[in-house]
């Protein structure tokens, strides 16, 4: 059976999202009935999650759309179509774990809810931040897999600079609210890969 290699990429990234927007749907609609005590939302927040969401969102979704980013287009391989897959498809179930574990102390930005509770509990045990993993392994399934110069490395670059843009506002927000229970959290755990990083 032949298949499209042109035309595979942009359907399994579509049902990604799509699975994607399921997964959190219900966290969305679940975490919001708690009201958020402290917003962090800088200029330099917002910012980065435009900034986010256009490159690992909306740049794709133009490449899949539109003619307009074709000039940078190189031909796919099967071998490439599966690395990425595998990757989304571990992205997802980051996700679902992070969930999981976060319930309802997630939010989209950095806020504090009401009466926050400090998780260290699930997938928080290897990794301070694996939400973020999850991220990366989307941008980085998402570099594999769509064989365009533009779209396959604007997810890196934008969640890139969302990361390193918040993960330091974060964490001193974190030690704000816990204090050393937050400290002793982070000299037992790396940020996004276990042992690593
Ligand atoms: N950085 C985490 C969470 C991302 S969601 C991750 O990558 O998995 C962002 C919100 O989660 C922040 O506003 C913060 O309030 C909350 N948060 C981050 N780490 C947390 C933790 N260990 N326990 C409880 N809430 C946390």
């Amino acid at each position: 059976m032949a298949f499209d290699l042109e035309l595979l990429p942009k359907i399994i990234w579509l049902i990604f999202i799509v699975a994607w927007g399921i997964i959190r749907y219900r966290p969305n609609i679940k975490s919001r009935k708690v009201a958020i005590a402290t917003v962090s939302r800088t200029l330099k927040e917002r910012f980065s999650m435009i900034i986010s969401a256009t490159g690992l969102g909306y740049i794709p979704l133009v490449w899949i759309f539109t003619d307009w980013l074709d000039g940078y287009n190189y031909t796919q391989n099967t071998m490439l179509i599966i690395i990425g897959t595998g990757l989304l498809i571990v992205s997802l179930r980051l996700f679902r774990s992070t969930h999981k574990a976060l319930g309802k102390m997630w939010s989209h930005s950095l806020d504090l809810r009401e009466d926050h509770k400090l998780v260290t509990s699930g997938i928080y045990e290897k990794v301070r931040h694996p939400m973020y993993t999850a991220f990366w392994v989307w941008a980085l399934g998402a570099f594999f897999l769509l064989p365009n110069w533009v779209a396959g490395v604007s997810g890196l670059v934008g969640f890139g600079t969302l990361f390193f843009l918040r993960v330091g506002q974060e964490e001193a927000m974190m030690k704000a609210e816990f204090g050393e229970e937050y400290e002793a959290y982070m000299k037992r755990t790396k940020k996004v890969f276990p042992n690593i990083y």
